[in-house]
């Protein structure tokens, strides 16, 4: 047993006492610690909130920028002309984006 052992791909290091490891393993062999997994996949944690919450803010957005291009918020105008393609597609678009996400995040957790 020497410390030749972490070339291959399958290993990690411990971050707690530096020993090389098989990666798979939720905890170290030598010291006992829990490792922490590093995935590189976005069901860690989120559970899909953080797409609704995405989601919301991007619907959120679309409704704010599309109320004020509108000309709704009379006393209150923004002092840049919006062209009428941002309103007729990129806006919808936004929302729809938005709505979507927020439902693929509701599906993600409904799902977990
Ligand atoms: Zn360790």
């Amino acid at each position: 047993m020497g410390p030749s052992a972490q070339k291959a791909p399958e290993m990690k290091r411990c971050a707690y006492c530096g020993k090389s490891m098989a990666a798979h393993l939720m905890q170290c062999p030598y010291c006992r610690e829990a490792v922490p997994q590093v995935q590189l996949t976005r069901r860690r944690g989120s559970n899909g909130r953080e797409e609704t919450r995405r989601g919301l803010l991007f619907m959120l957005l679309a409704a704010i920028v599309y109320y004020f291009a509108g000309g709704y918020g009379a006393p209150m105008r923004i002092p840049i002309e919006i062209v009428p393609a941002v309103t007729n597609y990129l806006l919808p678009l936004l929302f729809l984006g938005g709505l979507g996400l927020t439902l693929y995040g509701f599906f993600l957790r409904i799902k977990s």
